[in-house]
């Protein structure tokens, strides 16, 4: 497992109590002991947990499907780190503008043959050019709590991991210095797809 060089293909699956929740593939940008990076070109297809009526789902029930049907609005470039329970994306516009910073609060990863795993942990803080945030989803989080799918510890966790977040972007700690707005992917690699056994 791992040893992920830049141009592979690998797959990045949110889970929830064990099962796969969502699966995207993505492009290895690096592979690092301290950083690995990742880049999901627009119209990439991944899976999304669908409910009975064929919804796309915020907070698991019971009988979600998993459809092989999204697509990835736009395309992204995203850090994440050993040990740190957030990943940071950065989205960019089909002009290839920098739009914003997305901060998806996250188990750290965990690799598995095909790539990574990783819980969601619902709240994102959301980051304009000019470093202007604010928190994306907390009712969400609320609603979590209140259904027995995250404990009220586990939701405080996370909104000290925000927290932590928050003051990583008003010092304008890197990425959030603005560095990697203006990274091209490498013109030669490929659009990724999920490859066989994604979903087992
Ligand atoms: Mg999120």
């Amino acid at each position: 497992m791992g040893g992920w060089r830049p141009g592979d293909v690998v797959v990045l699956r949110e889970r929830w109590r064990g099962r796969v929740w969502a699966a995207r593939p993505a492009v290895v940008v690096r592979d690092e002991p301290e950083v690995r990076m990742f880049h999901v070109p627009a119209g990439t297809r991944y899976a999304a947990a669908r409910g009975p009526d064929g919804s796309l789902l915020e907070l698991p029930e019971d009988g979600w499907t998993l459809a092989h049907d999204a697509r990835a609005p736009e395309r992204v470039l995203s850090f994440a780190w050993p040990g740190v329970a957030h990943a940071v994306l950065l989205r960019f516009d089909p002009a290839d503008r920098f739009l914003c910073w997305y901060v998806n609060l996250q188990s750290p990863l965990e690799p598995t043959p095909l790539g990574f795993d990783y819980v969601d942990h619902l709240l994102d803080v959301l980051v304009a050019p000019d470093r202007t945030w604010r928190l994306h989803d907390e009712e969400l989080l609320g609603e979590a709590v209140r259904r027995g799918l995250l404990s009220p510890a586990e939701a405080e966790a996370v909104r000290d991991e925000a927290a932590r977040v928050v003051r990583a972007v008003e010092a304008g700690r890197p990425p959030f210095d603005g560095s990697w707005t203006r990274w091209r992917p490498d013109p030669g690699w490929p659009v990724p797809t999920l490859p066989p056994g994604w979903d087992r």
